[in-house]
């Protein structure tokens, strides 16, 4: 099974770097994050070493999302938060820190000054259509 000896994660998941688990199975396992944006993150992480979610196996991530909707309502339940941002950071670029695939669950409250600088733009005429051209010949 892929282990990477200098991830933090896979040292979690090993059991020498102690966490809070909430979840444990065959694939993978949450734990609460040690710096959470809002009480109650948590992190899904998969057992095995994948540096991001490009690494991926899909069989994989579809065995460890399956836990994604009741480990979701788990957290509002436990906290009494009103909302839960289910998110994936691929890449240095996106705020990823941890280069091991991890899934956050951030318990969201109305006015809790959490959230994104949500820039919404548009598109030049003719560069959307060249994208969709783009991503859909990369996908193969
Ligand atoms: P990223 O920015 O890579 O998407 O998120 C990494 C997350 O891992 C951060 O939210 C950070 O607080 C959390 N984290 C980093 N090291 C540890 C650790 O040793 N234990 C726990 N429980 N969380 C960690
Ligand atoms: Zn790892």
């Amino acid at each position: 099974m892929g282990r990477k000896d200098d991830c933090i994660f896979c040292k979690i998941i090993a059991g020498d770097i102690p966490s809070l688990r909430v979840w444990d199975s065959p694939v993978g396992v949450a734990f609460l994050d040690v710096n959470p944006l809002a009480e109650g993150h948590t992190l899904l992480v998969p057992r095995q070493h994948f540096a991001d979610l490009r690494d991926m196996p899909p069989d994989t991530l579809g065995q460890l999302l399956a836990v994604a909707p009741a480990l979701c309502a788990a957290i509002i339940a436990a906290t009494g938060a009103t909302g839960v941002n289910f998110l994936q950071n691929t890449g240095a670029s996106s705020g990823q820190v941890v280069l091991h695939t991890h899934f956050h669950f951030i318990p969201r409250r109305d006015g809790d000054g959490l959230g994104y600088r949500w820039n919404a733009g548009n598109y030049s005429e003719g560069r959307a259509e060249v994208l969709q051209g783009a991503i859909a010949e990369a996908l193969g």
